[in-house]
């Protein structure tokens, strides 16, 4: 190895890929990124709207405080512009019977939330004490673990099942206890800081794919867009160079997978996928939608920044214009419906007849709108299914070859697949390369 300019070349240029390309730059490697599509950003991108010419997100992000690694990467690269904080302090949430309340979202806020009975909050002391062995929580799934606290059907179907599916992305039936714990206990017990919620109030392409890419670009570094990585190779369980799709071929000192794990299975020669657990295991992980309802109207129909509801099938609707500061009309508004497997096969048009007939039950003003235009964007693949088989499956950074690191927000990060998992996964990833260059110094100054 080279230790005047170390080289690595990262593969996939979504948050993972980005943020590492940021933290080895910082530790002196040069980079060259490859990302198949022409546009970088990954599952978080956003994209011109036909019609309206606007740019639109392919899906409502939300951050919280306690994405700290997340929010640092975001200042590093200048970005800091493009979030904004929870202005509201309440967090509205529409009960199943369509009643609204009001909670804040952390411990006391949870204790005052009329959607839990007195014994489900008595119920709580034990609930908060099985988070101190969050490993014990791995076999179950989060119902299970609901049941066995003694949390009632209707706290888990008014409270539970909407946090479980907002920040896990599916069921309470299949998604793992200890990823809903990890939330709770990073995010609602931690403090108010960590437990804000977080916006991006521009489109998606300015809080990461533009700085991002400005960043690296004026620091000398290559990012190569519409470049597929076609294969590896791999040599004495050493990679030796990557393959692109026109064959043209790269080498460097360290290599990094940041693709989804249905990626990774292309690229990796089936001969090592079959004979690595590693590898292998990755066949058996799967991934869960999430469906967006983008709706414009003539007037404005709620004011708050976002709802929760347990009424029907939107779990949530986000007001774009609040979010983005903009106070004239068109006014966006985006239901997201998360774990949404049951809504693959249905047509876009069904899907809008769902929201809208909720939206004007939820919001009555919607009646008196007019709808000027909608978009229905469905993710079929948006993230990782957190079943408690699943996170035994999900691989550490270091692959089996030496020079060869595997991240994402997939990978094994002690965190549900987000943003910050993605970003937390890059972070291991520069300190293993970290503590690669220290060896190699050693070595040098040893010989010399
Ligand atoms: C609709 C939606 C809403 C979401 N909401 C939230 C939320 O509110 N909060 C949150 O924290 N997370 C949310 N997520 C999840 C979040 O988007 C992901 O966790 C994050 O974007 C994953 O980043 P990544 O870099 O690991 O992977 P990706 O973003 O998938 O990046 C991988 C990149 O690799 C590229 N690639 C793949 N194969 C190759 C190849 N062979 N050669 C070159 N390039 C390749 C891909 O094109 C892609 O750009 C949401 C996701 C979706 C889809």
């Amino acid at each position: 190895m080279s230790l005047e300019k170390p080289e690595a070349i990262i593969i996939g240029g979504g948050f993972a890929g980005l943020s590492l390309a940021v933290f080895l730059a910082e530790l002196g490697y040069q980079i060259t990124l490859f990302e198949k599509k022409p546009l970088l950003g990954g599952r978080t991108y956003a994209f011109v709207d036909r019609k309206t010419k606007c740019w639109v997100d392919n899906g409502q992000h939300l951050l919280m405080g306690a994405y700290h690694e997340t929010l640092r990467f975001v200042d590093t690269i200048g970005a800091n512009y493009a979030l904004c904080s929870q202005k509201q302090e309440n967090v509205p949430l529409i009960l199943d019977s369509g009643e609204k309340i009001n909670f804040k979202n952390h411990l006391i806020g949870i204790l005052g939330l009329k959607a839990l009975s007195w014994k489900d909050k008595f119920n709580l002391i034990s609930l908060y004490r099985s988070l101190k062995n969050l490993n014990k929580l791995a076999s179950l799934t989060v119902r299970q673990w609901l049941v066995n606290e003694g949390q009632s059907l209707k706290s888990q179907k008014n409270f539970w099942d909407i946090l479980t599916l907002a920040t896990l992305n599916d069921d309470p039936e299949v998604a793992c206890a200890k990823n809903l714990a990890t939330v709770i206990k990073k995010g609602l017990l931690g403090n108010a800081h960590d437990a804000r919620m977080i916006f991006p109030k521009t489109n998606l392409n300015d809080l990461l794919a533009k700085p991002a890419k400005a960043y690296l670009e004026l620091r000398g570094h290559k990012i190569i867009r519409d470049s597929q990585v076609d294969c590896i190779h791999i040599l004495d369980k050493k990679i030796q160079s990557v393959e692109l799709t026109d064959g043209t071929e790269y080498r460097a000192n360290l290599y990094v997978s940041a693709i989804p794990f249905q990626g990774l299975l292309q690229i990796i020669p089936p001969g090592f996928v079959d004979s690595l657990p590693y590898f292998s295991n990755l066949k058996k992980l799967e991934t869960s939608p999430i469906v967006s309802i983008n709706l414009w109207y003539d007037k404005e129909i709620f004011e708050d920044f976002f709802v929760g509801s347990a009424y029907g099938s939107v779990h949530w609707f986000f007001n774009r214009n609040r979010i983005s500061d903009v106070t004239h009309p068109p006014y966006h508004y985006m239901g997201v419906i998360s774990g949404a497997r049951h809504l693959l096969d249905s047509s876009r048009d069904e899907i809008l007849e769902i929201a809208k007939k909720e939206i004007e039950i939820l919001f009555p003003k919607a009646k008196e709108a007019t709808l000027i235009h909608s978009l229905v964007n469905k993710e079929r693949e948006a993230t990782l299914s957190p079943t408690p088989a699943s996170e035994l499956l999900r691989p550490e950074v270091q692959s089996p070859f030496e020079n060869f690191l595997v991240i994402g927000d997939w990978v094994k990060t002690e965190l549900p697949a987000t943003i910050e998992s993605a970003v937390v996964s890059a972070k291991l990833a520069a300190e293993i390369a970290k503590a690669r260059l220290k060896i190699e110094e050693t070595k040098v100054s040893l010989a010399g």
